[in-house]
Protein backbone atom coordinates (compact mmCIF):
# COMPACT_ATOMS: atom_id res chain seq x y z
CA UNK A 1 0.00 0.00 0.00
CA UNK A 2 1.15 3.85 -0.41
CA UNK A 3 1.14 6.58 1.79
CA UNK A 4 0.01 10.04 -0.03
CA UNK A 5 1.41 13.05 1.62
CA UNK A 6 0.06 16.13 1.56
CA UNK A 7 2.10 19.14 1.02
CA UNK A 8 4.64 17.04 -0.42
CA UNK A 9 6.74 19.31 -1.78
CA UNK A 10 6.51 21.84 0.91
CA UNK A 11 9.29 21.98 3.36
CA UNK A 12 8.39 19.74 6.38
CA UNK A 13 6.44 17.28 3.74
CA UNK A 14 9.64 17.48 1.48
CA UNK A 15 11.38 16.13 4.41
CA UNK A 16 8.79 13.71 5.53
CA UNK A 17 9.18 12.20 1.39
CA UNK A 18 12.80 11.64 1.29
CA UNK A 19 13.15 9.54 4.41
CA UNK A 20 9.63 7.70 3.31
CA UNK A 21 11.71 7.16 -0.08
CA UNK A 22 14.72 6.45 1.50
CA UNK A 23 13.33 3.56 3.18
CA UNK A 24 11.67 2.44 0.29
CA UNK A 25 7.87 3.48 0.73
CA UNK A 26 5.45 3.47 -2.28
CA UNK A 27 4.50 7.16 -2.29
CA UNK A 28 2.29 9.80 -3.83
CA UNK A 29 2.30 13.42 -3.27
CA UNK A 30 -0.72 16.00 -3.54
CA UNK A 31 0.39 19.67 -3.43
CA UNK A 32 -1.37 22.57 -4.84
CA UNK A 33 2.30 24.21 -5.75
CA UNK A 34 1.56 27.48 -3.62
CA UNK A 35 4.14 27.71 -1.84
CA UNK A 36 5.74 24.17 -2.66
CA UNK A 37 8.32 23.31 -5.10
CA UNK A 38 7.83 20.64 -7.85
CA UNK A 39 11.71 19.94 -7.61
CA UNK A 40 11.72 19.15 -3.79
CA UNK A 41 10.31 15.56 -4.36
CA UNK A 42 12.49 13.86 -6.36
CA UNK A 43 10.91 10.78 -9.22
CA UNK A 44 7.99 10.65 -6.40
CA UNK A 45 4.44 11.09 -8.38
CA UNK A 46 2.82 14.56 -7.75
CA UNK A 47 -0.75 15.49 -8.32
CA UNK A 48 -1.82 18.80 -8.30
CA UNK A 49 -5.25 19.28 -6.53
CA UNK A 50 -6.00 22.32 -4.05
CA UNK A 51 -7.48 20.61 -0.86
CA UNK A 52 -9.79 23.34 -0.76
CA UNK A 53 -11.61 23.40 -3.63
CA UNK A 54 -14.80 20.83 -2.88
CA UNK A 55 -14.45 19.56 -6.43
CA UNK A 56 -11.66 17.73 -5.58
CA UNK A 57 -13.13 15.43 -3.40
CA UNK A 58 -14.17 12.83 -6.16
CA UNK A 59 -10.61 12.69 -8.25
CA UNK A 60 -8.70 12.92 -4.90
CA UNK A 61 -10.77 9.54 -3.92
CA UNK A 62 -9.69 8.44 -7.62
CA UNK A 63 -5.77 9.29 -6.95
CA UNK A 64 -6.09 7.34 -3.75
CA UNK A 65 -7.98 4.29 -5.20
CA UNK A 66 -5.51 4.50 -8.57
CA UNK A 67 -1.77 4.68 -6.13
CA UNK A 68 -3.59 2.27 -3.59
CA UNK A 69 -2.94 4.17 -0.60
CA UNK A 70 -3.49 2.96 2.38
CA UNK A 71 -2.16 5.75 4.76
CA UNK A 72 -2.80 9.79 4.13
CA UNK A 73 -0.03 12.20 5.86
CA UNK A 74 -1.67 15.37 5.62
CA UNK A 75 0.49 18.38 5.97
CA UNK A 76 -0.84 20.81 3.45
CA UNK A 77 -2.06 23.75 5.56
CA UNK A 78 -1.61 27.72 5.54
CA UNK A 79 0.87 27.78 8.55
CA UNK A 80 1.06 32.19 9.20
CA UNK A 81 -0.50 33.17 12.09
CA UNK A 82 -0.17 36.99 11.54
CA UNK A 83 -1.94 36.10 8.22
CA UNK A 84 -4.69 34.30 10.05
CA UNK A 85 -5.40 36.92 12.09
CA UNK A 86 -5.79 39.33 8.53
CA UNK A 87 -7.68 36.71 7.07
CA UNK A 88 -9.61 34.17 9.15
CA UNK A 89 -12.67 33.24 7.05
CA UNK A 90 -9.88 32.04 4.52
CA UNK A 91 -7.62 30.26 6.73
CA UNK A 92 -11.12 28.40 7.54
CA UNK A 93 -11.41 27.32 4.22
CA UNK A 94 -8.03 26.60 3.42
CA UNK A 95 -7.41 24.56 6.14
CA UNK A 96 -10.99 23.12 7.83
CA UNK A 97 -11.92 22.88 4.15
CA UNK A 98 -8.95 21.50 3.02
CA UNK A 99 -9.04 18.75 5.89
CA UNK A 100 -12.90 18.04 5.25
CA UNK A 101 -12.44 17.36 1.85
CA UNK A 102 -9.39 15.16 2.21
CA UNK A 103 -11.71 13.29 5.02
CA UNK A 104 -14.68 12.54 2.16
CA UNK A 105 -12.58 11.20 -0.15
CA UNK A 106 -11.03 9.00 2.85
CA UNK A 107 -13.75 8.10 3.41
CA UNK A 108 -14.74 7.32 -0.12
CA UNK A 109 -11.54 5.60 -0.93
CA UNK A 110 -12.15 3.26 2.33
CA UNK A 111 -8.54 4.68 3.26
CA UNK A 112 -8.86 4.65 7.34
CA UNK A 113 -5.05 5.77 8.61
CA UNK A 114 -4.58 9.52 8.89
CA UNK A 115 -1.42 11.72 10.29
CA UNK A 116 -2.52 15.10 10.76
CA UNK A 117 0.17 18.03 10.84
CA UNK A 118 -1.01 19.88 14.20
CA UNK A 119 0.50 22.85 16.20
CA UNK A 120 1.63 23.58 19.68
CA UNK A 121 -0.35 26.56 18.54
CA UNK A 122 -3.64 24.68 19.70
CA UNK A 123 -2.62 25.43 23.40
CA UNK A 124 -2.41 29.75 22.96
CA UNK A 125 -1.16 31.24 26.29
CA UNK A 126 -1.00 27.95 28.55
CA UNK A 127 -1.97 29.10 31.90
CA UNK A 128 1.45 27.36 33.31
CA UNK A 129 4.07 28.42 36.01
CA UNK A 130 6.92 29.89 35.01
CA UNK A 131 9.23 26.99 33.50
CA UNK A 132 6.37 23.86 33.13
CA UNK A 133 6.29 22.02 29.97
CA UNK A 134 3.18 21.95 28.73
CA UNK A 135 1.63 17.91 28.03
CA UNK A 136 -1.15 16.45 25.77
CA UNK A 137 -3.52 16.86 28.24
CA UNK A 138 -3.52 20.64 28.61
CA UNK A 139 -6.81 22.27 27.36
CA UNK A 140 -5.63 23.60 24.19
CA UNK A 141 -7.18 27.50 23.87
CA UNK A 142 -5.87 28.67 20.28
CA UNK A 143 -5.30 32.03 20.41
CA UNK A 144 -5.72 32.86 16.20
CA UNK A 145 -7.31 31.83 13.76
CA UNK A 146 -4.62 29.54 12.76
CA UNK A 147 -4.20 27.89 15.95
CA UNK A 148 -8.38 27.66 15.97
CA UNK A 149 -7.80 25.84 12.17
CA UNK A 150 -5.67 23.03 13.66
CA UNK A 151 -7.93 22.44 16.83
CA UNK A 152 -10.67 22.51 14.27
CA UNK A 153 -9.06 19.44 12.47
CA UNK A 154 -7.70 17.56 15.29
CA UNK A 155 -11.64 17.31 15.88
CA UNK A 156 -13.01 16.21 12.71
CA UNK A 157 -10.85 13.60 12.04
CA UNK A 158 -11.67 13.05 16.03
CA UNK A 159 -15.23 12.41 15.13
CA UNK A 160 -14.35 10.68 11.51
CA UNK A 161 -13.13 7.69 13.66
CA UNK A 162 -16.73 7.24 15.54
CA UNK A 163 -18.68 8.21 12.50
CA UNK A 164 -16.95 5.65 10.10
CA UNK A 165 -13.66 4.21 11.61
CA UNK A 166 -10.97 6.68 10.50
CA UNK A 167 -7.93 6.10 12.93
CA UNK A 168 -5.89 9.44 13.44
CA UNK A 169 -2.52 10.43 14.98
CA UNK A 170 -2.10 14.02 15.43
CA UNK A 171 1.11 15.28 16.02
CA UNK A 172 1.56 18.56 17.39
CA UNK A 173 4.27 20.47 15.90
CA UNK A 174 6.61 23.00 18.03
CA UNK A 175 9.32 25.30 16.55
CA UNK A 176 10.61 23.60 13.60
CA UNK A 177 13.60 24.45 11.88
CA UNK A 178 16.43 23.32 9.83
CA UNK A 179 17.14 21.50 7.21
CA UNK A 180 18.24 17.31 6.52
CA UNK A 181 19.58 18.69 3.73
CA UNK A 182 21.00 21.29 1.99
CA UNK A 183 18.64 21.86 -0.70
CA UNK A 184 15.27 21.37 1.54
CA UNK A 185 16.11 24.24 3.49
CA UNK A 186 12.50 26.51 4.58
CA UNK A 187 11.78 28.30 1.97
CA UNK A 188 9.54 31.00 4.03
CA UNK A 189 10.85 33.89 6.17
CA UNK A 190 8.30 34.03 8.91
CA UNK A 191 10.36 32.14 11.90
CA UNK A 192 12.71 33.51 14.29
CA UNK A 193 16.18 31.67 13.12
CA UNK A 194 14.93 32.17 8.65
CA UNK A 195 14.28 35.76 10.13
CA UNK A 196 17.44 36.33 12.00
CA UNK A 197 19.48 34.94 9.34
CA UNK A 198 17.61 37.22 6.42
CA UNK A 199 18.67 40.13 8.40
CA UNK A 200 21.80 39.56 8.94
CA UNK A 201 22.50 39.05 5.18
CA UNK A 202 20.67 42.07 4.64
CA UNK A 203 22.96 43.69 7.45
CA UNK A 204 19.90 44.65 9.33
CA UNK A 205 19.76 44.04 12.73
CA UNK A 206 17.85 41.04 14.60
CA UNK A 207 14.98 42.18 16.57
CA UNK A 208 13.56 40.91 20.10
CA UNK A 209 9.96 41.17 20.32
CA UNK A 210 10.71 41.97 24.14
CA UNK A 211 12.85 41.13 26.98
CA UNK A 212 10.86 41.76 30.34
CA UNK A 213 9.02 38.23 30.13
CA UNK A 214 9.20 35.76 33.11
CA UNK A 215 12.18 33.78 31.67
CA UNK A 216 15.78 33.98 32.90
CA UNK A 217 16.69 36.76 30.74
CA UNK A 218 13.73 38.13 30.05
CA UNK A 219 13.13 36.42 26.60
CA UNK A 220 10.46 34.33 25.21
CA UNK A 221 11.01 30.84 25.18
CA UNK A 222 10.33 28.15 22.39
CA UNK A 223 11.10 24.00 21.94
CA UNK A 224 12.94 24.39 18.51
CA UNK A 225 12.93 20.75 16.51
CA UNK A 226 15.02 20.26 14.11
CA UNK A 227 12.40 19.38 10.83
CA UNK A 228 14.78 16.00 10.70
CA UNK A 229 13.98 15.09 13.93
CA UNK A 230 10.00 16.26 13.01
CA UNK A 231 10.53 13.80 9.93
CA UNK A 232 11.50 10.81 11.40
CA UNK A 233 8.23 11.43 13.86
CA UNK A 234 6.14 11.05 11.10
CA UNK A 235 7.60 7.79 9.92
CA UNK A 236 6.91 6.37 13.84
CA UNK A 237 3.21 7.97 13.87
CA UNK A 238 2.80 5.60 10.46
CA UNK A 239 4.60 2.48 11.86
CA UNK A 240 1.82 2.99 15.12
CA UNK A 241 -0.68 3.37 13.20
CA UNK A 242 -0.27 0.02 11.06
CA UNK A 243 0.58 -1.60 14.68
CA UNK A 244 -2.13 -0.58 17.09
CA UNK A 245 -5.88 -0.13 16.79
CA UNK A 246 -6.23 3.18 18.74
CA UNK A 247 -8.75 5.49 17.14
CA UNK A 248 -7.63 8.99 17.93
CA UNK A 249 -3.85 10.05 19.61
CA UNK A 250 -2.23 13.74 20.04
CA UNK A 251 1.26 13.58 20.52
CA UNK A 252 3.84 17.15 21.05
CA UNK A 253 6.96 16.67 18.85
CA UNK A 254 9.37 18.54 20.60
CA UNK A 255 12.79 18.09 22.20
CA UNK A 256 11.51 19.02 25.86
CA UNK A 257 14.19 21.56 26.27
CA UNK A 258 13.30 24.87 25.79
CA UNK A 259 15.49 27.77 24.29
CA UNK A 260 15.12 31.92 24.74
CA UNK A 261 15.66 34.09 21.83
CA UNK A 262 18.90 35.38 23.19
CA UNK A 263 19.82 31.71 23.12
CA UNK A 264 19.22 31.68 19.48
CA UNK A 265 20.79 34.40 18.70
CA UNK A 266 23.84 33.46 20.61
CA UNK A 267 23.62 29.92 18.22
CA UNK A 268 23.32 32.17 15.09
CA UNK A 269 26.36 33.68 15.85
CA UNK A 270 28.30 30.80 16.79
CA UNK A 271 26.78 29.21 14.03
CA UNK A 272 27.23 31.81 11.49
CA UNK A 273 30.69 33.79 12.53
CA UNK A 274 28.55 37.16 12.21
CA UNK A 275 28.16 39.37 14.50
CA UNK A 276 24.50 39.36 16.06
CA UNK A 277 23.94 42.83 17.86
CA UNK A 278 19.88 42.64 18.45
CA UNK A 279 17.63 45.57 19.16
CA UNK A 280 15.06 44.96 21.84
CA UNK A 281 11.60 45.73 20.73
CA UNK A 282 7.68 46.04 21.93
CA UNK A 283 6.44 42.45 23.08
CA UNK A 284 5.08 40.81 19.74
CA UNK A 285 0.95 40.25 21.01
CA UNK A 286 -0.06 36.93 21.21
CA UNK A 287 3.31 35.15 22.62
CA UNK A 288 3.74 33.33 25.61
CA UNK A 289 6.38 33.35 27.60
CA UNK A 290 7.16 30.51 27.68
CA UNK A 291 5.98 26.77 25.09
CA UNK A 292 8.16 23.84 25.84
CA UNK A 293 6.91 20.20 24.93
CA UNK A 294 6.32 17.15 27.71
CA UNK A 295 7.52 14.87 25.13
CA UNK A 296 7.02 12.08 27.64
CA UNK A 297 4.20 10.50 25.48
CA UNK A 298 5.49 10.35 22.19
CA UNK A 299 8.55 8.57 23.25
CA UNK A 300 6.77 6.16 25.57
CA UNK A 301 4.04 5.21 22.60
CA UNK A 302 5.85 5.93 19.47
CA UNK A 303 9.59 5.38 20.68
CA UNK A 304 10.92 8.63 19.09
CA UNK A 305 12.84 10.92 20.98
CA UNK A 306 14.74 14.18 19.10
CA UNK A 307 18.36 13.42 18.27
CA UNK A 308 19.70 17.12 17.53
CA UNK A 309 19.17 19.77 20.07
CA UNK A 310 19.73 24.02 18.67
CA UNK A 311 23.52 23.78 17.71
CA UNK A 312 22.54 21.35 14.39
CA UNK A 313 19.34 23.07 13.68
CA UNK A 314 20.83 26.60 13.31
CA UNK A 315 24.00 25.46 11.55
CA UNK A 316 21.89 23.21 9.36
CA UNK A 317 19.73 26.06 8.64
CA UNK A 318 22.82 28.24 7.74
CA UNK A 319 24.13 25.84 5.74
CA UNK A 320 21.08 25.31 3.30
CA UNK A 321 20.75 29.37 3.21
CA UNK A 322 23.93 29.61 2.04
CA UNK A 323 23.42 26.69 -0.76
CA UNK A 324 20.65 28.88 -1.48
CA UNK A 325 17.89 26.95 0.08
N1 LIG B 1 10.90 36.50 17.70
C1 LIG B 1 11.72 37.60 17.91
N2 LIG B 1 12.14 38.30 16.81
C2 LIG B 1 11.78 37.99 15.54
C3 LIG B 1 10.94 36.85 15.32
C4 LIG B 1 10.52 36.13 16.43
O1 LIG B 1 12.06 37.94 19.03
O2 LIG B 1 12.20 38.68 14.60
C5 LIG B 1 10.47 35.68 18.85
C6 LIG B 1 8.97 35.53 19.02
O3 LIG B 1 8.46 36.60 19.75
C7 LIG B 1 8.88 34.20 19.75
C8 LIG B 1 10.07 33.41 19.22
O4 LIG B 1 10.95 34.38 18.63
O5 LIG B 1 9.10 34.40 21.14
C9 LIG B 1 9.69 32.41 18.15
O6 LIG B 1 8.88 33.05 17.20
P1 LIG B 1 8.36 32.35 15.88
O7 LIG B 1 7.49 33.33 15.16
O8 LIG B 1 9.50 31.76 15.15
O9 LIG B 1 7.50 31.11 16.40
P2 LIG B 1 6.23 31.02 17.39
O10 LIG B 1 6.73 30.42 18.66
O11 LIG B 1 5.69 32.38 17.58
O12 LIG B 1 5.31 30.13 16.67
Amino acid sequence: MAVMVTGGAGYIGAHVVRLLRERGDDLVVVDDLSTGEMGRVGDVPLVRFDLADGSTVDPLAAAMRDHRVGAVIHIAAKKQVGESAARPAWYYEQNVGGTAHLLQAMESAGVDQLMFSSSAATYGLPDLPPGSLIDEEATPRPISPYGETKLVAEWMSRAAGRAWGLRTVNLRYFNVAGAGWDDLGDPGVFNLIPIVLGQLIAGDQPKIFGDDYETPDGTCIRDYVHVLDLAQAHLAALDYLDRDTRPYDVFNVGTGAGASVRDVLDQVASSTGLTVDPEVVERRPGDPAQLVADVRRIEQTLGWKAEHDLAPIVDSAWSAWRAGR
